[in-house]
Formats: C-alpha cells, structure tokens, sequence
C-alpha cells in the first residue's frame, strides 16, 4: 500500500497487522518501503507512537519492537499501539547512521517534507501519517556503531503539562539512567516535532557499538510495555531497572567534545564516571602511536557518551558530559 494512501482510523477494532507503506521510488524499480505494525484495541484509550531504525546502525530498538507486538494482543489492549521498526530503510540496509542516498540525518531533518529527498520524504510521511494521531510518542536509539552511551531514558524536562506527562513515563519506563532536557529542545529531531505539536514523548539510548546487546532489548521491550501500563492502555505490574544516575542537561550530541585532528581515540575514562573541567579524557593517536592531541572535559559533570570507534576524523564527537539532577547550569 501507498503510505499516501494509508488511514490510521480505517483500521478496524481488535485487530493486529503488520504493513509494508511505500515511501519512495527505487532504482529498481521497486519501493523504499517503512514496515508498520499496529495493534488497534478492542476498547478506546491512547495512541502510542513507538518508533526505531531512526538511525540505521541501531539494533536494540529494532529488535524490542516485534517482541512487543507478539507479547501484546488486541482484546487486552485499550487504544491503539502503532510501531515503526525500521524508519530508516535505506541507512538500515547500508548498515549506517545517515542514508547512503542524500546523505541526511533522519533526527536532523524532523518534521521532514513528502516532496523532498528519501530522509525528508520519510520524516514528512511520519509527521503527517503518524505522529499528529499520537498521544504520545517514544523514539528507540542506542550509540549506534561509533557511539557509546548508558541505557537511559530521555525525557522532557519541563514544569508544563508536557514534560510532567514526559517524566512521569520516563520513571515508568525504568532505565537505569534517567536523563531529562529543559525546553526548547534541539531541532529536527523527532521529539522536538513531537513536542511542537503538544504530544509528550521519550528517547532511549544505550551501548551500541554495532551489536544488539539482548539486555538492552528486554529493558526496552519492557519500558514501552511499562509506559503502556502507566497511559492505561494494559493491565499489569511494572518491570523497572533500578534507577542508578538521574541527570539534566541540552541532550545535544551535536555540541559534543570534538576531535581537533584526525587519529586513533584511545579513551583514558569510562561511561558514567565523574570527572572535572579540563580533566583529560583520553588522546588521539597517530599511526605510529605518538600522541596529536589531548582530548579534556569542558566541564564537571558525568561521561554520558563517549566515542566508541578509535578511527576519528578532525571533528568528530568524542564524548558528551551530562550533569546530576540536582546541579542547575
Ligand atoms: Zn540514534
């Protein structure tokens, strides 16, 4: 089916499916096409937007989804589940974050544009098709293969409405790792269309490095089924992580610790560890193993992601520092 084609409210009552959407034309004549399952309940409630494959080295969340549909079945569910596996198809098949076809960030081009590129085409179809029927939204990521991160649960942080429903699904969830961003968030990012369009929502993270670490499947398959249970939309106790770190600060892995030059990144620290203002971080290596550059904290704070893949080019994000909740910048 064309996605252009394709009506949230012409799915009946108490049904589970699993579509193929055409999104674009391919060179072979084929569709770029975005797998879409839904599960519409038996009884009204909300409309939970789940979401993964944003980037397309990112497995965890691609993995969880499926095993959220199979473990969820429509007389029992209040509302309707609509899940997106794998957003970004084209990145997804080269194995990389950006799409091979124009180049583009999928979480830097939000809220896209149908007449555009593949990655703004798939952006636009999803705010158009998707995101305005959700009541609230949660966008599956992980480090992907250069980037490391915590498990961790981002929310909005926020006196309004917004961010109160935001953290109030977020220590549902029950990541280990809380981390809430103050308004206005980063632009072009799913959440940040979603919340210009009132809907509260989540983000996830976690390891990554190229691997679907089974851990972090089950913590995100059992975080959506929890923030599922607190928006009453199923019955059932909540299967939380114990809470380790609860951190605020901008979120913005674009305003990073970058390489100053090309090399080998050998870390000296590790995720989670505090370190302070100008404390070295690690180094950047020639070929021949001679130190280039230092690479030091910009701030006091808590290692919240760090550059996993050693080969860096000038530029390059190395690590991110977040602070505890209870410090305010
Ligand atoms: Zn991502």
């Amino acid at each position: 089916m064309r996605i252009r084609d394709f009506a949230l409210k012409d799915l009946p009552r108490a049904t589970k499916q699993s579509a193929w959407l055409d999104i674009a034309p391919r060179a072979d004549g084929g569709n770029w096409q975005l797998p879409l399952l839904t599960i519409i309940g038996a009884d009204d409630g909300p409309t939970l937007l789940v979401l993964a494959g944003v980037h397309g080295d990112e497995y965890e969340g691609i993995a969880a989804i499926p095993q959220i549909y199979r473990l969820t079945q429509a007389r029992e569910l209040r509302g309707r589940l609509v899940m997106a596996p794998v957003c970004n198809m084209p990145a997804y098949e080269a194995a990389q974050r950006s799409s091979p076809i124009d180049g583009l960030n999928l979480a830097r081009v939000f809220p896209g544009d149908i007449d555009s590129t593949i990655t703004r085409r798939i952006a636009g179809w999803l705010c158009q098709k998707l995101l305005p029927h959700a009541d609230f939204l949660i966008d599956l990521h992980t480090g992907g293969i250069a980037y490391e991160l915590p498990t961790l649960i981002g929310y909005v942080h926020d006196d309004g409405a917004l961010g109160q429903a935001s953290l109030a699904a977020a220590a549902a969830f029950g990541a280990p790792v809380m981390w809430g961003h103050p308004l206005p968030l980063p632009a072009g990012r799913s959440i940040s269309a979603a919340t210009s369009l009132g809907i509260p929502s989540l983000y996830t993270e976690a390891r990554g490095g190229g691997g679907c670490d089974v851990d972090v499947v089950a913590c995100f398959r059992d975080g959506v089924l929890n923030v599922m249970k607190r928006l009453g939309m199923i019955r059932g106790d909540l299967n939380r992580r114990r809470l380790t770190h609860h951190l605020v600060g901008d979120g913005n892995l674009d305003t990073v610790i970058h390489a100053p030059v090309a090399g080998f990144f050998q870390r000296e620290v590790s995720l989670l560890e505090h370190v302070k203002a100008g404390q070295r971080l690690g180094a950047i290596l020639d070929a021949a193993g001679a130190e280039s550059a230092q690479v030091k904290a910009d701030r006091d704070g808590l290692i919240i992601m760090l550059r996993g893949l050693p080969r860096v080019q000038a530029g390059d994000g190395i690590a991110h520092i977040a602070q505890p909740r209870h410090k305010k910048k």
